[in-house]
């Protein structure tokens, strides 16, 4: 495809709109929205209102003017992007933390179940924090298998299946209701790790019977470096689940300041300490930049996005790691390549932003809220520029 024909598609975009809500410096062709997600405009003033008004002004009054109330208002604004009801999602920490939290309380809620199960090569923090879980509680272990051992391995002794929807290499996508239905039939309780699917496509946890989800703030969702995370819980198991990091912001009572934990209703008692307000409000201006914006819109655009960076991969010999079929991955492209290291290195030099992942893997995120068809154009053009001397088999640059 031309630059001239990238750009026709550009204009015939209904969600072109999109990209001016965003901060995207000139000269920089971005594909990391899925590490760290773009700067909205809206987010700098709310960041100014937050600090010289709600922080400078109104000082410690903000706690009871918004403040306390803002986990709970933006889990409700997340909601919409995973198929949950308002009151079962609140923002909180990190996706570590929130991981913790729910792996010991899986092990807790059936003492007669012991395993927890995940694969092997998901995202690292997912495997340390249930490593460092397990730890916690006598007799429990964690059992980390391939992709195609899952199901064979979710037996009577697992408790909780932790899997992240979409996998941060490969782009792979589990089929989220299969898998809860597999994972209930065995007994076990599942737990969704949406890191790179929320914000880029669509996600039904109520459709998909699933008990529990983590996610993360900073990347689709363009919350901000380090973005507070969020934590689902089905209605179906609000009461009867605790949090180990029973702190004082999930007591029922916060301002009662009693030395007995209590824990508060819904999914208030998933707080642990002081939420990071200048962070809470950056996610939130994001959500509302968003707040119009239709998930199922988005995945399409992403769809069109994949489709043609994998024709210009395939021009260019390159070998595409992620599944071809759209509702079998999330929301970028990957490519094995001997020399990835080196190749993203000088993208990033001429302004294209992707990531390499160890040992050879080239991954570009595909935003759909602001990355163009010109730019996967340039992008594309400027990889086979690079790849052409090294690699005779691929060619001049054909996109
Ligand atoms: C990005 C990501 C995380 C991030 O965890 P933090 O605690 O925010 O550092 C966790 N899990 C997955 C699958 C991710 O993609």
């Amino acid at each position: 495809m031309t630059i001239e024909q990238a750009r026709a598609r550009d204009a015939a975009d209904p969600l072109r709109h999109l990209r001016d809500r965003f901060v995207l410096p000139e000269g920089v062709i971005y594909l990391d929205g899925n590490s760290l997600g773009a700067l909205p405009r809206a987010t700098i003033d709310a960041g100014r209102d937050m600090i010289e008004h709600q922080w400078g002004e109104r000082l410690i009054r903000s706690w009871t003017e918004g403040w306390m109330a803002s986990p709970a208002r933006i889990g409700g604004k997340i909601a919409r992007w995973i198929g949950a009801a308002p009151e079962e999602v609140i923002a909180a920490d990190s996706v570590s933390v929130n991981l913790f939290k729910f792996i010991v309380a899986a092990l807790r809620h059936d003492p007669a179940r012991r395993v927890v199960l995940s694969e092997a090569g998901n995202f690292p923090t997912d495997l340390h924090i249930a490593e460092g879980a397990v730890a916690c509680v006598p007799g429990a272990s964690l059992r980390v298998v391939e992709r195609d051992a899952l199901g064979d391995a979710l037996d009577g002794d697992v408790a909780l299946l932790l899997l992240s929807h979409v996998h941060y290499k490969t782009a792979e996508r589990f089929d989220m209701g299969a898998w809860t239905r597999r994972a209930h039939y065995a007994g076990a309780l599942v737990c969704w790790d949406l890191s790179h699917s929320v914000g880029a496509i669509p996600v039904d946890l109520a459709a998909a019977g699933a008990d529990c989800a983590v996610g993360c703030g900073y990347k689709f969702l363009n919350g901000g470096p380090g973005a507070p995370a969020f934590l689902y819980v089905a209605h179906r198991h609000q009461a009867a689940w605790g949090n180990p990091l029973s702190g004082w912001m999930g007591h029922a009572e916060p301002f009662a300041f009693a030395d007995a934990y209590a824990p508060g209703a819904g999914m208030e008692r998933w707080r642990s300490g002081t939420p990071s307000m200048l962070a809470m409000g950056a996610l939130e201006a994001a959500l509302d930049a968003m707040a119009d914006v239709d998930p199922a819109a988005l995945e399409a655009k992403s769809a069109a996005l994949f489709d043609m960076f994998a024709e210009a991969g395939d021009a260019l010999g390159l070998e595409c790691i992620v599944p071809r079929k759209a509702d079998a991955r999330g929301s970028h492209i990957a490519f094995r390549h001997p020399q990835a290291e080196a190749v993203m290195r000088q993208l990033i030099a001429q302004g294209v932003i992707g990531d390499f992942r160890t040992p050879d893997v080239l991954r570009f995120g595909l935003t759909p809220a602001y990355t163009g068809f010109e730019d996967i154009a340039r992008a594309t053009q400027m990889l086979g520029a690079l790849l052409a001397p090294a690699d005779c088999t691929a060619g001049p640059a054909s996109v």
